[in-house]
């Protein structure tokens, strides 16, 4: 029988020294592969599976690579002393990492194996066995909810919420520690009574007792025409400190367990 480390998966990047994705000092391996299509989203190279070309500042890029969880492994033990430290460690992003549910796993019980803390970032947009199947591996769940009205989070997001709601319930009564996100995009859900409909969410889920507010930015703009593709929200301005103030008021004055923060 293979071993999790042969595994294979694809992935289109790994950073180190993060700390905004989890606690500590971590490492962040982006996994290729998502089922949603956000109009904001910042990494339009890690929704196809396939490994795509991107040009930035004039030069081809290539953007995705198939990877052992050994080799990853290498690279993450790196930094061993950082996560000892910091009490950081691995966290899988993407791209979706339920969209390569054996590679994910066999990375999380690595990291498991390496005496590593592990967290993902994740929509929870999959099956509940694949749910089930991560869970006893993860430590912190960071889980965007991004719109409690699925007709509106299709129009943004392509897919419909129901899959996702139901998740985070299932995520709540059963992880370790779940942290709700939520990012914050003008025409989207920034105004108060979007925010405090999923503050209203996240504060009835068992266990949950944080908040994230995320400002989006658009940082990823020019990977889309990298990617020879449109930007879908050109034109839309982030979110001002006032506005994020006041929506973190809104969501604080909902919740009667949360503690909502701007900001991962
Ligand atoms: S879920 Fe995340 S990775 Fe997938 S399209 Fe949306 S923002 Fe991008």
């Amino acid at each position: 029988m293979k071993s999790i480390y042969e595994q294979t998966g694809r992935i289109f990047d790994i950073q180190r020294y993060s700390i905004h994705d989890g606690p500590g000092i971590r490492t962040i391996v982006f996994l290729k592969g998502c089922y949603l299509r956000c109009k904001w989203c910042c990494n339009p190279e890690s929704q196809e599976y396939g490994i795509q070309e991107m040009i930035r500042g004039g030069k081809k890029e290539i953007m995705g690579r198939d990877v052992t969880v050994a080799e990853v492994m290498d690279e993450i033990a790196a930094d061993r002393i950082y996560y000892a430290r910091s009490g950081g460690g691995l966290t899988l992003s993407g791209g979706e990492c339920m969209a390569q549910p054996e590679f994910a796993e066999a990375l999380l019980r690595a990291a498991h194996d390496y005496g590593f803390n592990t967290a993902i970032e994740t929509t929870a947009f999959a099956s509940r066995e694949v749910v089930q199947r991560l869970l006893p591996h993860v430590d912190h769940f960071l889980m965007d909810i991004k719109h409690m009205n699925s007709d509106k989070h299709e129009e943004f997001t392509s897919q419909r919420n129901e899959k996702i709601l139901e998740n985070a319930k299932y995520i709540a009564e059963n992880a370790n520690h779940l942290v709700i996100r939520v990012p914050v995009v003008p025409t989207f859900n920034a105004t108060p009574s979007e925010i405090a409909d999923i503050a209203r969410f996240a504060d009835s889920l068992p266990n949950v007792t944080e908040l994230h507010l995320l400002p989006y930015h658009r940082l990823g703009q020019d990977k889309y025409t990298g990617l020879g593709r449109t930007y879908l929200l050109d034109g839309i301005a982030p979110p001002t400190a006032d506005t994020m103030n006041m929506l973190l008021e809104t969501a604080q004055s909902v919740s009667t367990k949360l503690h909502v923060q701007i900001g991962g």
